[in-house]
């Protein structure tokens, strides 16, 4: 029998890459990343390659498989390494959900709604884009936007060229303002066979752009809804041939649900799962790239909740001390707004886990 254990490479350092070793180290596989500095969060978990000239080529080296942290990955490197070692999820399922004018194509060739759109390349094209989808509408960036940055909500005339000056003067995407109610994800993964796995879908609560935090599964959603994500994700699963995790973004809407924005990498929306699956999307990511079945994603207890800790860590002593409580810190230096690590907690009732969530007011939004 060919030996499990592969050597895997991750482009990045942060914290999901820290979290895919860990996952990664209990079945047996090795890893190497390539990172800025020695001071990242993947850093002390297996060898670092430090991004210069040759580090790629180091990492290309040292691997059977190479994996990926960010959805800005360069293309075209992935390209170049693919003709010496698989890369997953392949560079069709980046490429695509690097641009959110591609995501909305691939959205509306495989029928899955999402937001009216039009692409803006001048103060001119966005005028039009104003007639022909209304107002409110939200302006974004088409690339490199992440936790609510280069947006614009344009909600009166009177606002558009403060908004083409504020993130203009590159590729725009005006959207319909969806009226949703609340903002939902979902995670699937797929291996090399075909096999499928999809957790439930989480309630994603956000604050200035940044996820706060996240309830799973999503309460009082009904089996025709989660049947609807289950199947816009295979759709997107198999025209992409991804491997690996597979993040969509959904708005839920009196009309159903609209799909957002994809990510093709673990996801702050799926952290939960590490105390609250049966298989975390960590290890779920690396069984699907390494070619191992994929393990059951079903919920451990009633109801689960993650809470991101933002900026500072606050007393985590006081997490600690809380029964079915898990921290996850990522050995990462204060600063406002960043992403330092995350609670999970698990609980048998919804009122047991908002009473637990209570206790961690500290770090929930204000
Ligand atoms: P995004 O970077 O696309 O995830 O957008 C950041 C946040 O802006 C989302 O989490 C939503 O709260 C909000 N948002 C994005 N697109 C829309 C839209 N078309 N309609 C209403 N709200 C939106």
């Amino acid at each position: 029998m060919t030996p499990i254990s592969k050597k895997i490479g991750i482009i990045g350092a942060g914290q999901l890459g820290r979290m895919m070793a860990m996952a990664g180290y209990p079945l047996g596989q090795k890893f190497a990343f390539c990172g800025n500095n020695n001071d990242e969060p993947s850093a002390m978990l297996g060898q670092m390659f430090i991004e210069k000239d040759c580090a790629i080529e180091s990492l290309v080296d040292f691997a059977d498989v190479i994996t990926y942290e960010s959805e800005n990955t360069c293309v075209e490197q992935v390209r170049e390494i693919t003709k010496t070692v698989p890369v997953f999820p392949a560079e069709k399922s980046l490429f695509i959900s690097q641009h959110r004018g591609r995501e909305k194509i691939l959205f509306g060739q495989l029928d899955i709604p999402c937001a009216p759109y039009q692409l803006v390349n001048s103060l001119d094209d966005l005028k039009k884009a104003v007639e022909e989808i209304g107002l409110p509408a939200i302006l974004k960036t088409t690339t490199e936007g992440y936790d609510g940055k280069g947006q614009f909500v344009i909600k009166k005339t009177s606002q558009i060229a403060l908004a083409w000056q504020k993130i203009g003067n590159r590729e725009l995407i005006l959207e319909g303002f969806i009226k949703f109610s609340r903002e939902l994800s979902i995670i699937a993964v797929r291996n090399a066979e075909n096999e499928h796995v999809y957790y439930p879908l989480v309630h994603n609560i956000h604050d200035d752009g940044i996820l706060r935090y996240t309830i799973a599964p999503a309460q009082q959603i009904i089996d025709s809804v989660q049947e609807t994500a289950e199947i816009y994700m295979q759709k997107l699963l198999d025209e992409l041939n991804h491997v690996g995790v597979l993040a969509l973004e959904l708005f839920e809407t009196d009309s159903g649900l609209i799909a957002n924005e994809i990510a093709p990498r673990v996801h702050n929306s799926g952290h939960w799962t590490m105390e609250g699956a049966e298989t975390s999307q960590f290890e779920n990511h690396i069984r699907a790239i390494t070619g191992m079945p994929l393990g059951s994603t079903k919920p451990k207890q009633e109801i689960a909740a993650m809470v991101n800790i933002i900026g500072t860590t606050g007393d985590i002593n006081a997490v600690l001390s809380l029964p079915n409580t898990y921290l996850h810190l990522y050995d990462k230096e204060e600063r406002a707004g960043r992403k330092l690590g995350h609670i999970n907690l698990l609980a048998d009732s919804a009122e047991d886990l908002f009473a637990t969530l209570a206790k961690l007011e500290q770090f929930l939004p204000k």
